[in-house]
């Protein structure tokens, strides 16, 4: 099942290219206290919002999906995590720049660990991208993106999937430059994930889906997730040694080669097998 937020914060499930309003299945989540729990309430009880949204797709309200405005299918992830150099191509393509990627790319993603980026940098592809220094270069990083949907903590590699709620694509952009990674990766709108969530259950191997980005109708990057240095396991078991993940967490799950520069004017379009497909409008 495909699951949106959309329009003015609409609730939807995306078949046959279009998007179902089933809004009303909100009304079967837990009324929010405060202060709230850690991780995203809708992803916390999905299962109870999913069992009251299919008894309403055949009365609902439905639009082309080409019509709609897609937010994050996350709205509220107690963190969005970064996976370094986890494609060997891209590593090799970083250490052949040093003046754009700087030196912290030397050394494989176990040596250099995961980071975070700003919540507050997270919009859905209808928000576009928004380039806050545009004398610097501002690259885009086409990824898979993994979404939690339960408490995981220490968990171990063979459990792992059983953490996820779904599947997304992710842009994780970046301005190049000295500072601290996560720093110039927090720029608002600078954690994209769209245009939907893909419910695990539609998925059978995440280490094993295309994945393309083009720019201006130019194919820029373009690999599969089978060459991930660590795969999908690997990264939600080492991340939750280290903190506990909530449901909505977002893991972007490492850029492959061809990351480059984007400017105000591009249109971006990403693709995921089995996942879906969306634009990015780039603006200053
Ligand atoms: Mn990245």
């Amino acid at each position: 099942m495909k699951i949106c937020w959309f329009d003015d914060m609409k609730f939807g499930i995306v078949e046959n290219d279009q998007v179902a309003d089933v809004s009303a299945a909100l009304e079967s989540l837990p009324a929010p206290i405060y202060p709230a729990a850690n991780g995203d309430l809708l992803m916390a009880n999905l299962d109870t919002v999913l069992a009251a949204a299919k008894p309403l797709l055949a009365g609902a309200v439905r639009k082309p999906v080409s019509e709609v405005k897609f937010h994050s299918p996350s709205a509220n992830p107690s963190k969005i995590i970064g996976v370094p150099v986890n494609y060997l191509k891209h590593v090799e393509e970083a250490e052949a720049d040093k003046a754009a990627f700087t030196d912290r790319y030397a050394g494989g993603v176990i040596d250099q660990g995961l980071f975070l980026k700003a919540n507050s940098a997270l919009v859905g592809n209808s928000a576009g991208l928004t380039i806050r220094f545009p004398d610097r270069r501002t690259d885009h990083e086409m990824e898979l993106g993994v979404i939690i949907g339960k408490i995981a903590s220490q968990v171990r590699e063979e459990d792992a999937l059983d953490y996820v709620a779904g599947y997304t694509i992710a842009l994780d952009f970046v301005v190049r430059g000295p500072e601290d990674r996560s720093f110039r990766k927090s720029c608002d709108t600078f954690a994209m994930v769209g245009p939907w969530m893909v419910t695990a259950d539609e998925i059978d191997n995440p280490d094993a889906l295309d994945i393309s980005l083009a720019v201006n109708g130019e194919i820029r990057q373009q690999s599969n997730t089978s060459s991930m240095i660590i795969d999908i396991r690997q990264q939600i078991s080492w991340a939750s040694k280290f903190y506990t993940l909530y449901p909505g967490d977002v893991i972007m799950t490492g850029t492959c080669e061809g990351v480059g520069p984007v400017k105000a004017g591009d249109v971006l379009h990403c693709e995921i097998q089995n996942i879906g497909s969306m634009d990015v409008a780039v603006n200053v």
